[in-house]
């Protein structure tokens, strides 16, 4: 195959070799997507012949774009794939030593690094698609710029991007960074919102199948389709909808990274038949499918994410930003002038937020922070970010590191980590590999890491007639749900991985396969450590619950109820356990997750899955050093007393309570404060007249912001109850305690004098009169005055220094409201003249004097 030479990238081909051609190149190239960008750039630098005869690395954020570009660059160049032109991906690759261009993820520079500081076989690295903002593509570009300073000044360094925050990246790279431009060619684009109506409640696919054939009839055919879905499972659901309704008139392609390889040539190849392609967002910048007219946007992607305050991963469907909207609808615009319908409302898309944020703010840093230590990194806390993470999200990943031995107390590598850094696995399996080397279990840990690195072994999410799941093979004394998915795998494993046994089993013989190469390339790496070639020897279930104890212990979790699957695990954190889970059993107390994921359904739930029970004696044995006895106390509703309770805790996870020893006075306050502040007990004291107290602080604190003062909030009721609480156990002790002495010296003196004088307790009105103001939290101030009292009054009183006016509940003769205002004036011209005709006929007695 040629190269399209018309592509726009062409005309940037000799600007760019006389911007690399000198020492410390850096260049940044900004092109529209389907410029020619992520194909032809790596053949410029390659056939400009300043790369001499290293390789040119090109960084992509996803596995299937990787692969997808080396095969058709390969192609291009009339090679074949894994020769001049090659990719690698975690646990994947086809390069050969004659491979000139590899095609690599974000992940592998950084190892590379590991092994090869000056990265000396490497002579230009491309950063594609950085307008993502990739974590690994961000630290990848921070130790490029080091090693072209410090040991590389012929490193070549592009970064390209579809759009891009030029002046942060610019200043970044320094002022003598070279900045290239393509307009691309793009064409109109009409842009159309089509959100679900509601006489329509249906699916999602059902609404795109009716736009799409709505879309049709007015239109008819004269492109392919392109739509675009958060995952898997609504491009198949979606497959299935439009193969029913224009299923005759189109080819329909599904595209996705765990579809098989010919699979996702078959939906990006040039096709003479008007076809619809259903993509995740890979087909938002990476992979481009030419020929398409008409762009049908759910809005959404599913994006994982990792929590750091709560530390664990969450996955789920999210609203996509502006900025991405628009790149997908401009995939209609490439050939020739088209359309997007985006299936939300435009108001909607106006409060969309414009750009996703970078993903160094949402990521678990500790695999990251590893690889850089072990690739010559001293401090991580000097570390040249483009954008920093988070302060408390780096801390609590060098905490990470730290308690699995990875890194010292001082933050500095640890020969541990050193060799758990090799692994091309998150550190918490990294560390239990090394233990289980150790013990002489190598092999039997390697599957069970691999079991969580590859695709599931079974894809079905519910249980299916004839399927098996993996409770099928649980035997009753397992200790951990690995062992179940270890034997599921064995089993494909002794027939050859075969297809058809796969099937019958319902058991994934594509992941299986792969389960077996990530394991052979774990055990690789691991035997090199020298602890004795890995036997494949199944450990006992006190052995393999230890050695998986030593990279989880963060994880543990307990079942404080057998009623319930509900646990709480360290760190404050709750999760569901899955029932047919070895920690699902009634018997089982403590444990640990190989799995903690938030996902959305109806709810947001946190998933405990992979669990392996644990007995608290090994806890003892490994982490003597966690354990604290505390003593602690709780409220008995019965006896409305505190009660002194002995804990026992591992970090923070209270493992067992038990009654005894003394109540700590600081906490018996607290704990019936919360009840009184609940409204559970009732201070005799702590009355309407507190509340309006605390109202009228509020009123002020808010209107007159120049005297500072601060609100009373639940927080400082908390407290002030405390001090009033202070010393006593009982509800007995503390129902009749004075309340106003706290209460009035929660405020400074000068502080309580501004109240007195901008919420008065009464206010005087023009005609003299003093009446009381009434207030409470939930309403504006009001006074109550019978009507006589007002005649001859103009304006409702204010407070606030002015800037409150006072509500007025006027009363007639029998005190009963007759009307509420804020607005006097308008009374006597609005609606007195009626009030007063009909009082009058009641209270003929009274004068009822007429206003004008
Ligand atoms: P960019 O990186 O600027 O988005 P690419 O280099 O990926 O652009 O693609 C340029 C053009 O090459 C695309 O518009 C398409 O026509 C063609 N192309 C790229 N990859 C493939 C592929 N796998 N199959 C068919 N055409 C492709
Ligand atoms: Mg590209």
């Amino acid at each position: 195959m040629s190269r399209d030479r018309s592509l726009p990238i062409f005309d940037l081909e000799i600007d760019l070799a006389a911007a690399v051609s000198n020492e410390n190149a850096r260049v940044v190239i900004e092109a529209p997507t389907g410029s020619g960008k992520s194909t032809q750039v790596p053949q410029f630098l390659l056939d400009s012949g300043l790369c001499g005869d290293g390789e040119v690395y090109v960084l992509q954020p996803r596995r299937l774009a990787a692969r997808m570009l080396a095969t058709r660059v390969a192609s291009e160049r009339n090679g074949s794939l894994g020769d001049e032109v090659g990719f690698q991906v975690r646990f994947e690759n086809a390069v050969s030593a004659n491979t000139r261009i590899r095609f690599v993820t974000e992940g592998i520079l950084l190892r590379k690094l590991m092994d090869q500081p000056d990265l000396a076989t490497i002579s230009a690295v491309v950063l594609d698609e950085f307008h993502e903002r990739h974590f690994f593509g961000d630290i990848s570009l921070a130790r490029c710029l080091e090693v072209q300073k410090t040991l590389r000044p012929d490193l070549k360094i592009i970064v390209m991007s579809a759009t891009l925050e030029t002046a942060a990246l610019k200043s970044y790279l320094g002022d003598d960074c070279r900045h290239l431009i393509s307009e691309g060619r793009t064409y109109p684009v009409e842009v159309a919102y089509e959100p679900p109506r509601e006489r329509h409640k249906g699916e999602l696919w059902d609404h795109i199948a009716r736009v799409i054939r709505d879309y049709l009839k007015v239109n008819g055919v004269d492109g392919h389709i392109l739509v675009f879905l958060p995952g898997r499972y609504e491009i198949q659901k979606t497959a299935s909808a439009l193969q029913r309704t224009v299923g005759s008139s189109f080819e329909i392609h599904e595209l996705y990274g765990e579809l098989p390889p010919g699979k996702q040539d078959a939906a990006v190849s040039k096709s003479s038949r008007p076809k619809i392609v259903i993509a995740t967002n890979v087909a938002e910048t990476s992979i481009t499918i030419d020929g398409v007219t008409l762009v049908v946007d759910s809005g959404l992607e599913r994006r994982s994410a990792f929590d750091h305050r709560r530390g664990i991963t969450t996955l789920h469907i999210e609203k996509i930003s502006q900025a991405s909207a628009s790149q997908r609808a401009g995939r209609a615009g490439r050939t020739t002038k088209g359309a997007a319908i985006r299936l939300w409302s435009e108001r909607e898309h106006e409060q969309r937020a414009p750009a996703t944020a970078a993903e160094v703010q949402r990521m678990d840093l500790t695999e990251a922070i590893l690889i850089l230590y072990s690739s010559g990194i001293t401090s991580i806390r000097e570390f040249n970010w483009f954008e920093k993470p988070d302060r408390a999200a780096l801390d609590e990943a060098m905490l990470r590191l730290i308690e699995l031995g990875a890194l010292s107390r001082d933050e500095q590598l640890t020969p541990d980590g050193r060799k758990i850094s090799q692994l091309p696995v998150p550190p918490r399996f990294g560390k239990v590999l090394l233990e289980a080397a150790k013990g002489g279990y190598l092999d039997y840990l390697a599957l069970v890491a691999a079991l969580t690195q590859a695709r599931p072994l079974f894809p079905l999410r519910r249980r299916h007639s004839d399927h098996l799941m993996p409770e099928d093979f649980a035997q009753p004394d397992d200790i951990s749900d690995f062992q179940a998915l270890a034997r599921a795998w064995t089993q494909m494993k002794q027939n050859d991985f075969r297809r058809e046994i796969g099937e019958r089993l319902g058991i994934h013989a594509g992941a299986s396969r792969d389960v077996d190469r990530i394991t052979k390339q774990l055990t690789r790496i691991a035997d090199r450590w020298g602890f004795g070639s890995g036997s494949f020897a199944e450990p006992d279930n006190e052995a393999l619950a230890k050695i998986l104890l030593s990279g989880f212990s963060d994880r543990l979790a307990i079942r404080h109820n057998q009623s319930t699957l509900t646990c709480a695990v360290i760190g404050g954190r709750r999760g569901q356990v899955e029932k047919d889970s070895v920690a699902g059993d009634k018997t089982c107390r403590t444990f640990i997750a190989g799995e903690m994921i938030e996902v959305e359904g109806r709810d947001l739930t946190v998933k405990l899955g992979l669990c392996t029970r644990i007995e608290e004696t090994w806890l003892q044995e490994l982490f003597p050093d966690a354990f604290e006895k505390k003593e602690g106390a709780v409220y008995d509703e019965r006896s409305r007393k505190v009660e002194a309770r002995l804990e026992k805790r591992f970090r923070d996870l209270v493992l067992e309570t038990k009654p005894g020893g003394e109540v700590p006075p600081e906490e018996a306050a607290t704990l019936l404060a919360e009840r009184v502040l609940s409204g559970e007990l009732n201070l005799k004291k702590w009355d309407g007249k507190v509340e309006a107290w605390f109202s009228r602080v509020n009123l002020v604190a808010e209107n007159c912001p120049q005297y500072e003062i601060s609100p009373i909030d639940e927080e400082s009721k908390q407290l002030m109850l405390e001090q009033i609480c202070a010393g006593g156990i009982s509800y007995k002790q503390i129902k009749d305690r004075p309340v106003n002495a706290v209460i009035k010296e929660w405020l400074p003196s000068h502080q309580a004098g501004v109240i007195d004088h901008a919420a008065p307790e009464s206010v005087i009105l023009s005609n003299g009169k003093v009446v009381r103001v009434h207030y409470s939290p939930d309403e504006k101030p009001k006074i109550s005055v019978l009507i006589q009292h007002l005649f001859g009054l103009k304006d409702a009183p204010t407070i606030c220094e002015g800037k409150v006016p006072v509500v007025v509940e006027i009363l007639g003769p029998n005190s009963r409201p007759v009307q509420v205002t804020e607005n006097l004036a308008g009374f006597w011209t609005g609606s007195y003249p009626a009030v007063r005709s009909q009082l009058r006929g009641r209270y003929p007695k009274h004068d009822w004097p007429e206003f004008e």
